[in-house]
């Protein structure tokens, strides 16, 4: 077992490079033993209002450090962040759930996306240029900028709020969810001796601490992370003020296999993708799609390797299926399993609820071709439960896989390129993979199609929309 964290530990939240602690506190539940984790702010309106303050003083310097120096400081960062992971590894065991490997895998990523980040700069760029003038488009920082984060990878989708937004010279608070606000507090602590007053804060606290966030009239962009539900009312609320908005939804991602693959080479893979992080990822494999000539053997194989998977507490070895993250979520996944019965579908493979235990466990399900209109294909359920499909026409699977509001990842498998190109072409998502899925990288734009998101985070899109533009026209001869 991982060394248990300081219960009494109580710092506060990150605002101005102080921790500042709120009257009221709360905790958080560990997932695995259902044992509250220690305190942490519960914050107000004056808090909201004291980092909103401070990042825009901040934001008025932090704004005009050249990139070279930005970049320095994103640097010693992710320096300072990596050579105190090893506890923070545990601590995101602790409060998310997931297996200690995946939490490394975690770290690994947001560590290897702060370095890129680092290196990225949006540059002026060249539209028009003759003899008698110049227009040119170039970008500068919005403002104070706030990351709204999910409870699934709080660490990475955190940071990977936090690079975009200071890299282009704006000042960030990030907003944990209530539920995993541990590591995104301690991501700001170290933040503290790293960068200025004001320019990187973290504010915890409870269900009314977002709204304060995107109704406030002094934050000029919110980057959000959660589910079509929630990013609803996000922009309803950002609206009142204009505020610049992303929006990172939920997903129902299909995957279509045809029937050329090499089953034993692929199956290990897909089912890997559908359960990872106990199904609780945006872009995982929620539909598997197989093509109807090898749907049965292709079913087996998936039985057969999920079996070998284990469910249990992130810090036992070879788990790969944690915990549901909280008990909200464990009841909404556990109404998808109870329709199982009530809708009389085939389970190729039974997930079980672990009845005897303070954790919200539950296995594997795997779905045996159900209707098409069915819960489990229309809904994403955010756990570890996935529906086989079978296909035999490329337009009706086309059409089934684009068929909802769902429009984030989606994935073509063949030994064939050009029909899985043809096939990928077609497909309405925002990141497509053939003979693949859930590949995505800092340098790489990424977002939603339809209700799962509007812009993108990451690549230079998704820092420029961390930026206002400008188009400047330059015209040479003075009248
Ligand atoms: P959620 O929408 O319940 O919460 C997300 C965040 O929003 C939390 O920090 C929460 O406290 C905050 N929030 C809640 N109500 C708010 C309001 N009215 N105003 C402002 N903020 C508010 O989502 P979740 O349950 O934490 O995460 C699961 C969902 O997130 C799934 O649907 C999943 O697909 C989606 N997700 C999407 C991506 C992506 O990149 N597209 C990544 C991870 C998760």
């Amino acid at each position: 077992m991982a060394s248990q964290i300081n219960a009494t530990e109580f710092p506060g939240n990150i605002i101005n490079n102080q921790f500042v602690p709120t009257p009221k506190t709360r905790h958080s539940i560990n997932p695995s033993t259902g044992e509250p984790l220690y305190e942490v702010p519960y914050s107000t309106q004056e808090d909201v209002d004291a980092a909103v303050k401070h990042a825009r003083t901040a934001f008025k310097s932090w704004s005009k450090v050249p990139f070279q120096e930005r970049s320095r400081l994103l640097l010693a960062y992710a320096d300072a962040l990596s050579a105190q992971r090893s506890p923070l590894e545990k601590l995101l065991v602790q409060e998310q759930g997931k297996p200690l490997e995946l939490a490394k895998t975690e770290f690994d990523m947001s560590i290897d996306w702060l370095r890129k980040f680092a290196t990225m700069e949006v540059k002026d760029e060249v539209l028009d240029e003759n003899e008698e003038r110049t227009v040119i488009q170039t970008f500068s920082p919005i403002g104070v900028c706030c990351g709204i984060v999910p409870w699934n990878w709080p660490v990475l989708l955190g940071l990977a709020k936090v690079g975009p937004a200071l890299i282009t010279g704006n000042t960030v608070i990030i907003k944990p969810s209530p539920f995993t606000p541990y590591c995104d507090l301690k991501l700001g602590e170290i933040g503290m001796s790293i960068f200025p007053p004001g320019v990187f804060q973290v504010l915890s606290g409870g269900d009314d601490l977002g709204p304060m966030l995107t109704e406030h009239p002094d934050i000029d962009k919110i980057a959000f992370t959660g589910s079509s539900a929630t990013g609803k009312l996000v922009m309803q609320s950002c609206a009142k003020t204009l505020k610049r908005l992303t929006l990172e939804l939920g997903g129902n991602d299909p995957a279509i296999v045809c029937e050329d693959v090499d089953i034993d080479a692929i199956v290990p893979k897909i089912t890997t993708l559908a359960f990872l992080n106990s199904g609780q990822i945006c872009m995982l494999i929620k539909r598997v799609y197989i093509h109807e000539k090898i749907y049965d053997k292709f079913r087996d194989a998936m039985v057969a390797f999920a079996k070998s998977i284990k469910t249990g507490d992130g810090f036992e070895p070879d788990v790969v299926v944690g915990p549901i993250q909280n008990s909200m979520q464990f009841e909404k996944v556990k109404d998808m399993y109870s329709e199982i019965g009530k809708r009389s579908w085939k389970q190729a493979l039974e997930g079980q609820v672990f009845k005897d235990s303070k954790g919200y466990f539950i296995s594997p399900a795997i779905i045996d071709n159900p209707p098409e209109d069915s819960r489990i294909v229309v809904e994403e359920p955010f756990g570890p439960i996935v529906p086989l499909l079978k296909w035999s026409d490329e337009d009706d699977v086309i059409e089934r896989a684009n068929h909802g509001k769902s429009g984030l990842g989606a994935s073509v498998w063949s030994k064939d390129l050009d029909r899985a190109e043809r096939l990928a072409r077609c497909l309405s998502a925002g990141s497509v993979w053939i003979n693949s899925h859930f590949d995505v990288a800092p340098n790489v734009p990424f977002g939603g199609h339809k209700w799962s998101g509007i812009g993108s985070e990451f690549g230079m899109a998704g820092l420029k929309l961390c930026c206002n533009s400008t188009s400047l026209w330059k015209w040479k001869n003075v009248m």
